[in-house]
């Protein structure tokens, strides 16, 4: 399907293309993803961005110590899965990382080392969906294949003043279509950079700025109209959680538990006890944590009587450090050996 109602049109999608390219090469940023072709860095960056800010992936190190830790596939696929969730570790969403280390061992095992080139042979990889099959086969290799993130949508939505609801699959498959009618064959890898960059900073959310826009002149929303869209769903309602552990260390170990959950199997975590099981023992932390629309209050309580239950050990405390664990616990546990040092 191609372009419909107010896009309509050859000249509109080239004035798009032409101005939007335009604006991307004297005002786009610089992000070391985009001095890159190695298909394997920019699938890196590409996982990381899906559920993180470019501020906290660049601005806290994350992509550059991944990056010192697993420079190739090759280096990924041969590492213990511990240490792959240890380097990812306060980015959460640790299926990703995981993925990322399957992917590795996929390219490496069955590709013989080498991506394959198109997105395809991408999709068949581990974790890899339309989006980041796009993103990695036109940033990588240049190649025309559209892609459509958050920020997209946001723009396509305005562009072309759709009002259905952009999280129903329909929608998502016209936004699809969409982005591929408009994408610039000749240039895809700017192309998609630019499309997102301007969601990021021009067609923001909040305050699209309109006025200093450079497509503001093929585009349907352009004004007081534009925060109207998208549409979505209602979201989903905060639930409220609680969460007691315990702190309990003795002759220098500290017992901890091992995830099996799908979001975070084999990650290490303060023991879970019932409100009954640590009725009575001094609370040593309260630290609030939201994790997707869960908002949840963890309270740890020091222990000195504590019994290693199902899927429990003794670490000596030394070697937490190189555990993965999830950051509200990593947090938490820093805040109490903190506190016991002061
Ligand atoms: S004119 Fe406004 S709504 Fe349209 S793309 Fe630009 S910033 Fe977004």
């Amino acid at each position: 399907m191609g372009i419909s109602g107010a896009f309509k049109g050859v000249d509109r999608t080239a004035v798009f293309q032409s101005r939007l390219l335009a604006w991307f090469r004297s005002e786009g940023r610089d992000y070391p993803w985009r001095r890159t072709r190695d298909p394997y860095a920019i699938l890196v960056s590409e996982m990381m961005l899906q559920q993180t800010q470019i501020a906290t992936v660049l601005g806290r190190g994350y992509y550059q110590r991944w990056m010192e830790a697993f420079p190739d596939v090759v280096s990924l696929a041969a590492a213990p899965e511990p240490e792959v969730l240890r380097v990812w570790e306060g980015l959460g969403y640790y299926s990703r990382a995981r993925n990322l280390h399957k992917t590795a061992q996929a390219v490496l095992t069955e590709h013989g080392g080498v991506f394959p080139r198109s997105v395809e042979g991408l999709l068949t990889l581990p974790g890899i969906g339309r989006y980041t099959a796009g993103a990695v086969a036109s940033f990588a290799w240049n190649l025309p294949a559209a892609l459509v993130d958050g920020n997209v949508a946001r723009v396509l939505t305005r562009l072309l003043a759709c009002d259905e609801e952009i999280d129903r699959p329909a929608v998502q498959q016209k936004l699809n279509d969409w982005a591929a009618a408009l994408l610039n064959r000749d240039e895809p890898r700017l192309h998609n950079s630019a499309i997102m960059e301007l969601g990021q900073r021009i067609c923001t959310p909040r305050a699209p700025a309109c006025l200093i826009c450079p497509v503001r002149s093929v585009c349907a929303s352009a004004g007081p109209d534009a925060v109207k869209r998208p549409r979505k769903r209602a979201a989903r309602e905060t639930v409220l959680v609680t969460e007691h552990a315990l702190f309990a260390l003795r002759k220098g170990k500290l017992l901890l538990h091992q995830e099996s959950g799908r979001r975070r199997q084999g990650l290490w975590k303060l023991p879970e006890r019932s409100t009954d099981e640590v009725h009575g023992l001094p609370e040593i932390l309260t630290a609030p944590y939201t994790i997707t629309h869960h908002r949840v209050t963890l309270h740890v309580y020091e222990s000195r009587e504590a019994i290693a239950g199902p899927g429990e050990t003794w670490h000596p405390l030394a070697e937490v450090e190189a555990l993965p664990m999830p950051g509200p616990y990593r947090k938490a546990l820093n805040r109490i050996m903190e506190n016991r040092l002061l």
